[in-house]
């Protein structure tokens, strides 16, 4: 038996069908979640497993140094017709996409005869990986902790989470006090700054942390004046989950890059893309070196074959709008169970990414005493009922995220709606914190 760090009592998965899942015992799960926020489709989706098993007869690996490989040239070509970034790096997990980024954006800055920029700048409460430059990046304490000796405090700028640090002032204050401290934050580190990476919508850290409107242009056009690369981090919030493609067109910027996963395979084979901006490419493709570093896997076949099916099932099906639709429906009924249960403090989010911040007094805003105690028990309640939600934990608050597959029916939203607050009400129930 493999020992992780959750619950020991899980239940042991049997198979999943749609939003469902079942375990061993035969109980079903509406899997609000995603399961972490990745199964898009939800799960058994035919046109997906054909694709999947079509690919699989003729051919699961290619080595990449040996053999181009028609799906992953598919896909690349597919990412950039659907997103407009010209170069398409493939690689497995999240983590690994974002090491690419940060690789490529220290590569990019060799080639421009700068190569002492090598700070990146990250938000205090972010999520971008469990490697050590996504760690590097990451404001999440408790993953931060065991490899911390290793890791760099990329994570200084403050967090665009108004709920927690806006201190009374309204979004166009917050956003400009924000901007102030970035741009400070980045004069500070001058000529060795090399980057920026957010999460336009956050996700593990914070959940769904929803930046004020003028921030995320505000912060783009900082690094632009600067000549240092933005690079989004939409592992969670992209392809499709918050109702646009990339979350980023919510706020009409572009980053010089965006990393996508999660979503991508939609739960059915690992694969994620590191998308580039033409200035970055060329650079690197008129320097001294070619692009290193990719993963023995990376471009496999089968991965690609899979989230060519992926994104063919968004795109006929129309999930992207869905999301949105679907996201508007679910967001009213979040509100709606705020009024009734004193334990959600905020209600944010954008789409199919919307996070509950958990409180155990709505005045001063304290999370649960110890941090994550009320997490774990709605999370566990909300288990009790048939619902599976995504813990966020180990950092400043308490908080979940709710996040049903893209393919969610108005039903289904209801079922999850009814699901959640007979959670929450057996939650006040049984805990002595105020709900
Ligand atoms: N970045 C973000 C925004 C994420 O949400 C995640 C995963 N939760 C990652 C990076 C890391 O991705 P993976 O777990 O696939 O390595």
């Amino acid at each position: 038996m493999i020992k992780f760090i959750f619950d020991e009592d899980l239940p042991v998965i049997s198979h999943g069908h749609g939003v469902f899942v079942y375990d061993t015992n035969g109980r079903a799960y509406l899997d609000a979640c995603s399961g972490a926020a990745a199964v898009n489709l939800g799960h058994g989706d035919p046109q997906v497993l054909k694709a999947m098993s079509d690919q699989a007869e003729r051919i699961t690996f290619a080595n990449r140094g040996a053999f181009h490989n028609e799906p992953s040239e598919r896909l690349a070509d597919r990412l950039s017709a659907l997103t407009g970034y010209p170069y398409v790096f493939l690689c497995n997990s999240g983590s690994e996409a974002v090491e690419t980024a940060l690789r490529l954006t220290l590569q990019y800055w060799q080639e421009c005869g700068q190569p002492q920029r090598s700070h990146f700048l990250s938000h205090a409460v972010s999520y971008h990986g469990a490697t050590l430059g996504g760690l590097s990046l990451s404001g999440h304490p408790q993953r931060r902790r065991v490899a911390k000796a290793l890791l760099h405090g990329f994570n200084e700028l403050i967090p665009p989470y108004a709920y927690r640090f806006a201190q009374g002032r309204d979004d166009v204050a917050f956003s400009s006090s924000l901007l102030d401290d970035a741009s400070r934050t980045l004069d500070a580190y001058g000529a060795g700054a090399a980057g920026v990476v957010v999460e336009p919508v956050g996700g593990a850290a914070g959940g769904a942390i929803t930046p004020p409107d003028g921030y995320l242009p505000g912060l783009a056009a900082l690094c632009r004046e600067r000549d240092v690369p933005l690079i989004a981090d939409e592992i969670m919030c992209g392809i499709g989950r918050t109702g646009t493609m990339l979350a980023s067109e919510h706020w009409s910027i572009r980053p010089d890059m965006v990393v996508v996963g999660k979503g991508l395979g939609a739960g059915y084979a690992p694969v994620s893309a590191v998308l580039i901006s033409r200035n970055i490419i060329d650079t690197i493709a008129a320097g001294t070196a070619s692009v290193t570093g990719g993963h023995t896997y990376g471009c496999n076949p089968l991965g690609s074959a899979v989230a060519l099916a992926a994104l063919d099932a968004i795109e006929s099906r129309g999930l992207v709008d869905a999301a949105a639709e679907r996201g508007s429906q679910l967001r009213a009924g979040l509100e709606d169970l705020r009024q009734r249960h004193d334990v959600i403090g905020e209600v944010r989010g954008l789409g199919l990414l919307q996070g509950l911040e958990l409180v155990s007094d709505r005045e001063t805003r304290n999370p649960g005493d110890p941090i994550g105690s009320l997490t774990h028990t709605l999370i566990a309640s909300a288990r009790d009922q048939g619902l599976l939600l995504y813990p966020v934990t180990g950092g400043i608050n308490d908080a979940v995220l709710v996040a049903p597959p893209l393919v969610t029916s108005a039903e289904e939203i209801d079922l999850l709606l009814r699901r959640l607050d007979a959670a929450l009400t057996a939650m006040r129930r049984t805990s002595r914190c105020r709900t």
